[in-house]
């Protein structure tokens, strides 16, 4: 996945997030999060972040317009698990002339905002909270010496 199209996937769990707080379909932001094994503070600031209300919506007798939407939500975070375990490798070029091949890292709590996963793996900064520039780094390193 891109950059691109890892902040794609995060506002899609958060829009599938939002609709079951919204449709009462969990009560508690820890609720979904334990039931998606989605970070706690990510699902706590998604729904933070809105006006907090229900929609009203009957649990016991959705309409089956609603019966969709939950289910389409419901399969929108259950693919969290899967994009976890089938994370893309990070790829940075070893002296030994090879790629890393360690898969990249998921995002703390903090940086969800830029997507759920980074773009390389612990090692090569992947946890890191701003883009780091590992080509720049290594020129002035070289130039200290
Ligand atoms: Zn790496």
């Amino acid at each position: 996945m891109t950059p691109l199209e890892i902040k794609d996937y995060t506002a899609r769990l958060e829009r599938a997030a939002i609709t079951l707080m919204r449709m009462s379909v969990f009560r508690k932001p820890d609720d979904l999060a334990r039931r998606y094994s989605l970070p706690l503070p990510v699902v706590r600031y998604w729904w933070r972040h809105t006006d907090e209300k229900r929609e009203s919506c009957d649990p016991i007798k959705p309409t089956p317009a609603e019966v969709k939407r939950i289910r389409r939500a419901g399969q929108a975070l259950e693919s969290w698990e899967k994009t976890k375990r089938n994370r893309p490798v990070c790829g940075v070029p070893l002296s030994s002339g090879k790629k890393c091949k360690t898969v990249v890292a998921i995002r703390p709590p903090e940086g969800w905002e830029m997507g759920c996963l980074a773009t390389r793996c612990r090692m090569h900064g992947g946890l890191a909270r701003r883009l780091i520039k590992p080509r720049k780094a290594s020129i002035s390193a070289e130039d200290e010496r």
